[in-house]
């Protein structure tokens, strides 16, 4: 069996590095260069602060994961687990905060309900009066995404993937709705099957296809100050002003605005951010005032049509969609990997059925 992957993002590796594992063989296209797409961009928080019991379910895999491969391929990705805390301040947010916490503990997951002020005891400088409430979770934590690709990259490599950098794949070709393979720089490759873990541009890959699904594109903006001494732990995220942060060991304050809906595929910085980054990132810690930004960037990433994941097989046969993982990418993208290269080597999968592709043809 020959498997052709379309991305070399934290999903299209993961998927090659467990395929390759079982003996299969796996080429994986990239168009640019690893890091180019929303896996080499983002902040690297990982969470099971999350809404749906499926989604939770696959970030703890990836929690495990996370442990495993970095010992079973021997490379050190920088993960942090030293939890997590979200506040709101709106009557909205603070219902679905309750909401989101008696889901994550009915499927076990450490999360608790605290106050502001109990927000203090991990943030002492933690403005209290930005928010009403808040929740915590100690198994949440922040990565650096860097390792995490050169990681599954290295155990891709040590299993034999063809990792083809600058290749991109321009022509799909199928046959009675039946997947031939895909063309990359001129060459036609022949595969058994294709794997769309193109992120962001997996619309543009499902056009090729000839598949109809459209994820949302999300742009979003972050950028990193000047280092000061260790003070902001655990991280962050005001689900209300939208709002994350974090500090990263050398000391500098890693932060950003949660992405919105974009018609482009736009990797530009804006001032725009900057300047509602800073005010908002002020009210939350009003220590920040003054700090010096360094440097500021973009990213895109996509999310399904309905802001959940778009994972396993299309009305082509052999072609299989691993896609639309949001903002979740981090949190979930190694055991989405893991689910697609069983749904590849199995022929089903139920443990990704909820976000079974073919769910958008229906009525
Ligand atoms: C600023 C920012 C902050 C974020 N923060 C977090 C966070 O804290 N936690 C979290 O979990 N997630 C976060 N995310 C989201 C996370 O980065 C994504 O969910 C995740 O990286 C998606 O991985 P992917 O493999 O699907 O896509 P990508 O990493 O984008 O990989 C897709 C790859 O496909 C390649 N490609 C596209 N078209 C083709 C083609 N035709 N041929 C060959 N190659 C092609 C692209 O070049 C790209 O490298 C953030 C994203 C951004 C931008």
């Amino acid at each position: 069996m020959k498997v052709a992957v379309i991305g070399g993002g934290i999903v299209g590796l993961s998927t090659a590095y467990f395929l390759a594992k079982k003996g299969i063989e796996v080429t994986v296209f990239e168009k640019k260069y690893l890091l180019y797409g929303a896996s080499g961009r983002n902040f690297g928080g990982i969470t099971l602060q999350l809404d749906s019991p499926e989604l939770i379910k696959l970030a703890k895999r990836s929690f495990q994961l996370y442990d495993k491969l970095s010992s079973e391929i021997g490379f050190n990705i920088l993960l942090r687990r030293d939890g997590g805390i979200r506040t709101a301040n709106s009557e909205e947010d603070l219902k679905k905060l309750k909401r989101d916490v008696t889901l994550q503990n009915s499927v076990g997951v450490r999360s608790k309900i605290i106050s502001p002020e109990e927000v203090k005891d991990f943030i002492p400088d933690f403005n209290e009066d930005s928010a009403i409430i808040a929740s915590y979770c100690e198994d949440d934590g922040v990565l650096f995404p860097w390792p995490v690709i050169w990681c599954l990259a290295k155990g891709c490599k040590e299993f034999g993937v063809d990792i083809r950098l600058y290749s991109e794949v321009n022509k799909i070709e199928s046959e009675n709705m039946s997947i031939r393979g895909v063309y990359a720089n001129g060459e036609f490759f022949k595969a058994d099957f294709v794997v769309n873990a193109g992120g962001a541009w997996s619309n543009h890959i499902n056009q090729i296809a000839g598949i109809e699904l459209r994820n949302k594109i999300i742009k979003e903006e972050t950028c990193v100050t000047e280092s000061i001494k260790p003070w902001l732990n655990p991280y962050i995220l005001d689900l209300t002003r939208q709002v994350y942060l974090c500090q990263t060991v050398r000391g500098e304050i890693v932060g950003g605005i949660v992405g919105r809906e974009s018609e482009t595929l736009t990797t530009s910085s804006t001032l725009d951010f900057l300047i509602e980054f800073s005010k908002k990132a002020v009210e939350i810690l009003p220590k920040l005032k003054g700090l010096a930004l360094l440097r500021q960037w973009a990213g895109v990433y996509d999310k399904g049509a309905d802001n959940m994941p778009v994972l396993g097989f299309t009305k082509i046969e052999g072609f299989v969609e691993a896609n639309g993982l949001g903002k979740l990418g981090m949190s979930i993208g190694l055991s989405v990997g893991e689910e697609i290269a069983k749904l590849i080597i199995r022929g089903e999968n139920n443990e990704i059925k909820k976000f079974d592709p073919l769910r958008f043809l229906k009525s």
